[in-house]
């Protein structure tokens, strides 16, 4: 674990990858967004630390498995490895309202955002989620972390967290 004064937060589907408009269900939907690779290694190398935070409420549906989901993070990670960077660490909500009902983990709750900020004993001011989502920002303002909106799946090149 690297040990972090700051760091972004990231949302996955239209973020990261493209968001095919509902579910990500396997690994060949998983298609990574232009630019990102190189835009998350630069702030890697910066010093910023690199942390997914994703709602993935399709297994609650049993629309795809949590292997699958273990599986889209490991090929993403295996791409930043390639290019000599990694992702800090992964946090999904696996749960559903219309399913298992609620919990206090899924987006805009801000659960894993707390998770993560206590796990790197990061301070929310030095911190920033960017999201393509309302409820993503809401997630991040809820534990004191500065949300960025962007377009969905506009990638984030030339985003500039901080
Ligand atoms: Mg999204
Ligand atoms: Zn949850």
């Amino acid at each position: 674990m690297r040990n972090l004064e700051k760091a972004v937060f990231l949302d996955r589907d239209g973020v990261i990858n493209y968001d095919v408009g509902n579910y990500t269900t396997s690994l060949k939907e998983f298609d990574v967004l232009e630019g990102v690779l190189e835009t998350l290694k630069s702030w890697f190398d910066r010093g910023y630390g690199l942390v997914v935070i994703t709602n993935q409420g399709g297994i609650d549906k049993g629309l795809f498995t949590e292997d699958t989901v273990t599986a889209m993070h490991h090929y993403l990670q295996g791409l930043c490895n390639l290019r000599g960077f990694a992702i800090d660490a992964f946090y999904y909500c696996v749960h559903h309202p219309e399913a298992s009902g609620r919990c206090l983990c899924r987006k805009p709750g801000s659960l894993l955002v707390e998770k993560a900020l206590h796990r790197f004993g990061l301070k929310p001011e030095n911190c920033v989620m960017i999201g393509d989502r309302e409820r993503d920002v809401e997630a991040a303002v809820g534990a004191g972390v500065r949300g960025i909106l962007i377009e969905q799946n506009r990638g984030i090149s030339g985003i500039s967290p901080f």
